[in-house]
């Protein structure tokens, strides 16, 4: 589904010049769970943006169901963006302004669904994620573990082809991350395919495969075998 080729990128201030990424080569199947790990600064945010479709690579090649993005212009990035992929971040990056509700229906309108099907649609995840009594309350009425609910809802709600999750459960006690690491386990069961930032060795264990980066380069790959039983 993902296939990266030599793929880099470099950040330029003033003064420096940041080789962010070198020559990156990766290949995710439909239906992986990927965890990324390394240092701060080896590149995962980078690589995260790209595949995300939030920033674009300076050469090399990114396909995303044999489709070129690298060289994309930014309107029809944001579009497959928005189409395509489903984030959850550290930070939830709920908007606090708006009921729980209307943040999970935000990905809805912009990819102009009718209002009844954006109704069934939140009333189903909503029931799915456990927070049907939580769709009239804001953001900040509610625990982390439920804020990264109500994202995962969100992420979720375009059905989106990939799910790219950045620390998912590094604002999160250990009970909330836990049942946040089920859930992403729960959806890999179904079939999602998930591709995970993670300074967690526990966390990356749950994944299939974990990448290590260092210096904007993959350096490692494993393969995670575990019994799926003892979260
Ligand atoms: P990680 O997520 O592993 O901490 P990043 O992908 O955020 O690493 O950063 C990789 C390198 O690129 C770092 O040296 C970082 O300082 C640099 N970098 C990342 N984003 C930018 C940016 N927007 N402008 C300049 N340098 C950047
Ligand atoms: P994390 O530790 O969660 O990976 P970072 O602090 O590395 O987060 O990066 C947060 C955001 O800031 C990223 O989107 C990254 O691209 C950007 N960033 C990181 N390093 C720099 C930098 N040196 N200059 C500008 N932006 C940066």
């Amino acid at each position: 589904m993902i296939e990266i080729k030599n793929l880099s990128k470099v950040f330029r201030t003033e003064e420096v010049e940041t080789k962010a990424l070198s020559n990156i080569t990766l290949k995710v199947n439909q239906g992986d769970f990927v965890s990324i790990m390394g240092p701060s600064g080896s590149g995962k945010s980078t690589l995260l943006n790209i595949l995300g479709l939030l920033d674009s690579a300076d050469s090399g090649s990114y396909q995303l169901v044999n489709k070129e993005m690298v060289g994309l212009k930014e309107k029809d990035r944001s579009k497959a963006r928005k189409e395509n992929i489903g984030f959850i971040f550290q930070n939830f990056n709920l908007i606090d302004e708006l009921s729980v509700y209307d943040n999970i229906e935000l990905p809805l309108i912009y990819n102009k669904v009718s209002a009844v099907a954006r109704k069934r649609k939140i009333e189903v995840i909503a029931n799915k994620l456990g927070i049907s009594h939580r769709l009239k309350h804001f953001p900040q009425q509610l625990s982390g573990g439920q804020q990264q609910r109500v994202a995962v809802a969100r992420a979720l709600i375009n059905d989106p082809l990939l799910i790219l999750a950045d620390e998912p459960t590094g604002n999160l006690d250990s009970k909330s991350g836990n049942e946040v690491i089920e859930l992403l386990m729960d959806l890999h069961a179904n079939g999602a395919t998930i591709i995970m930032v993670t300074h967690s060795e526990h966390d990356a264990s749950f994944s299939q495969r974990t990448i290590l980066m260092k210096d904007g380069e993959i350096v490692l790959e494993k393969n995670n075998s575990r019994n799926f039983d003892v979260l």
